[in-house]
């Protein structure tokens, strides 16, 4: 495999590098060539014209292509508009073959289904690399779709962009269709010699407290925590709802996961209910955290991206980088994230809307990634050492400043919610015996009867003469004697045959709420609980009963009545003698 890339800067200086190309190629034995064409441009005329020119030159050779954010040669951010890069595959054993279907919110389930029956046919088939129209488009079914490719199969690719990153319009053209604003290009790559590694990386870290995503419906994300969608970004990022919204907030995507990995999704634009267009569908009742891009973290990722690449020992190396990370670094900078992988073999790729790459079974649609794919035919040749200076590593400077307020947040956010998980512990647990207290039972008893078919029951039970406990042996004895029967109360109801929770309702006097139990059900587990407990021994005080009136929720019971009816059988069982189960559904 050999890779050639040259930026466009005439039209005598495009046919010359053609013709070197063409000498090149007939001058070797080939397999295949494809050409990349990327265009940070919406003029259709150049774009048609450089394609023009590509296939005068060498008419067999397959092309794609799409219009960029910007485009990526030499490992390095490119200040041409319009990038060539000519992949020239050498073994014999290697099969390239393009396909370019019009893509639309509508017929997606078709092309999939087509590709999919493509690949399926070509045993060869190793990798999809595509490039596709997405602005606007919801990816998550033609993704979902997607995934059924046969296992082993890899996929990769970017979402056309335009050079105004407000623009919706971008154009997919390849050498099986023409250049079209609704359009996915496919290169099928494979054969037995060629080999491809995929991979991507954010650096993106997450931020600050837990948002709750409360409500999203594909790309629309309507609401964090409850509240309008935009309101979270006003609050936290100050970011106003103007013109700049765009380039503002793509550098603080929210981060979540799902499908067992990290996912990013940047808002692109702020309706005026303050709901959010997302660069692509985001997944409802996800928990999300603001997130932040971190250039000590990126440049960690890519110094272990290029380790892996160092063995795979690329021929060629594609790269597609979200937008967001051009608006991140700002153009002089950019470079610093691609230009690591040009020292290995050549790099080029382009600025994305969107990146794409399968993990395992799942195709997922990424943002604010860098998707990798490292290409070469036949074995990796024997390492030679390859050492590249990722220059200044020393922790002063600007980063460290960015690093170190962000450690500062997230330390001291992780210490808030540890707190709060202890508040919210303390708020429902009463203290002495580590039950629910009243007001959490009593909310729970309110939950279940509200829940379907949940078939609910109470028993309420009250130790019998704790005057006289407390009175004999004293209070802390008494004390000792309800955490014990506490204690009893937990280990009885691990082995009832139905979900069951206790709590204490005041003083001596608990209740223990049942649900999805069969009918009569709680008079049993009462009778069993009664037994424990006068089975039990406390330090210096000898044994104890307790007194048990339960009750089944008719239909459509409040909580006040069943709680009622439960504390009357109770009273019942005091009445008859004390240490017994009374019912009073009797
Ligand atoms: P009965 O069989 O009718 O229930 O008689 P009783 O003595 O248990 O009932 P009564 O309501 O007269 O007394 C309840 C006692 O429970 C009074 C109070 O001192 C005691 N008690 C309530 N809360 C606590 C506590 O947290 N610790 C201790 N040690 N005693 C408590
Ligand atoms: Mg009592
Ligand atoms: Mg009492």
């Amino acid at each position: 495999m050999k890779q050639f890339q040259f930026e466009y800067i005439n039209d005598e200086q495009l046919s010359k590098e053609l013709d070197r190309i063409a000498m090149w190629v007939s001058r070797t034995m080939t397999s295949g060539v494809c050409f990349q064409i990327f265009a940070e441009t919406m003029d259709l005329n150049r774009i048609e014209a450089v394609v023009g020119a590509v296939t005068a030159s060498m008419p067999d050779a397959s092309y794609i292509g799409c219009s960029t954010n910007g485009n990526i040669i030499n490992g390095a951010k490119s200040k041409s508009d319009i990038i060539i890069v000519c992949t020239v595959y050498e073994y014999p054993t290697t099969k390239i073959e393009v396909f370019q279907y019009e893509l639309t919110n509508e017929n997606y389930r078709e092309v999939t289904a087509d590709l999919i029956n493509k690949v399926n046919e070509k045993d060869w088939v190793k990798a999809v690399e595509m490039l596709l129209t997405i602005r606007g488009m919801s990816m998550t079914g033609f993704c979902n779709e997607l995934s059924k490719v046969k296992a082993g199969v890899q996929v990769f690719g970017g979402g056309a962009f335009s050079d105004d990153l407000n623009e919706e319009e971008a154009y997919v053209f390849s050498s099986s269709g023409s250049i079209s604003n609704h359009s996915a290009a496919f290169l099928l790559i494979g054969g037995e010699d060629l080999n491809i590694t995929t991979n991507y990386i954010t650096g993106w870290k997450p931020l600050g407290r837990e948002l709750h995503i409360t409500k999203a419906e594909g790309s629309r994300l309507i609401e964090i925590d409850n509240q309008p969608a935009f309101r979270a970004y006003e609050k936290y990022l100050k970011i106003g709802n103007d013109e700049y919204f765009f380039k503002n907030t793509l550098e603080f995507p929210l981060f979540y996961y799902y499908n067992g990995i990290n996912i990013l999704r940047a808002p692109t634009a702020c309706l005026p209910d303050e709901s959010l267009i997302m660069t692509a569908d985001i997944n409802e009742d996800v928990k999300a955290r603001l997130a932040y891009g971190d250039p000590e973290t990126i440049i960690s990722s890519i110094k272990e991206e290029r380790n892996k690449l160092v063995a795979f020992r690329p021929e060629a190396v594609r790269i597609y980088s979200c937008a967001a990370r051009r608006t991140f670094w700002g153009d002089n900078e950019v470079s610093t994230e691609t230009l690591p992988l040009e020292s290995l073999a050549p790099t080029s790729g382009f600025f994305t809307s969107g990146e794409f790459m399968r993990t395992g079974q799942f195709v997922n649609q990424h943002n604010v990634t860098l998707v990798i794919a490292g290409m070469r035919e036949g074995k990796a040749p024997d390492l030679k050492t390859e050492d590249y200076s990722f220059g200044d590593e020393d922790n002063t400077g600007k980063y460290s400043l960015i690093n170190r307020l962000a450690n500062f947040i997230e330390i001291s956010t992780n210490e808030l919610e540890e707190a709060n998980r202890r508040l919210e512990v303390m708020a429902i647990t009463d203290e002495l015996t580590q039950l629910y207290n009243r007001r959490e039972i009593q909310h729970r008893i309110k939950a279940a009867l509200k829940e379907e078919d949940a078939s609910v029951s109470l028993i309420m039970l009250d130790i019998d003469y704790f005057k006289t406990v407390n009175d004999t042996y004293g209070h802390k004895v008494g004390d000792n004697v309800l955490r014990g029967l506490a204690g009893m109360l937990k280990d009885s109801l691990d082995r009832v045959r139905c979900n069951a929770v206790a709590g204490r309702w005041g003083g001596e006097e608990f209740m223990i709420l049942l649900s999805n139990c069969p009918p009569g059900y709680a008079n049993d587990a009462a009778e069993m609980i009664r037994k424990a407990f006068s089975g039990l021994d406390f330090d210096g005080c000898p044994h104890q009963t307790i007194s048990l009136g339960t009750a089944e929720a008719h239909d459509a019971e409040n909580a006040d009545s069943l709680c009622s009816r439960a504390d009357h059988a109770l009273y019942a069982a005091k009445n008859s003698g004390r240490n017994r189960v009374c019912s009073a559904e009797e």
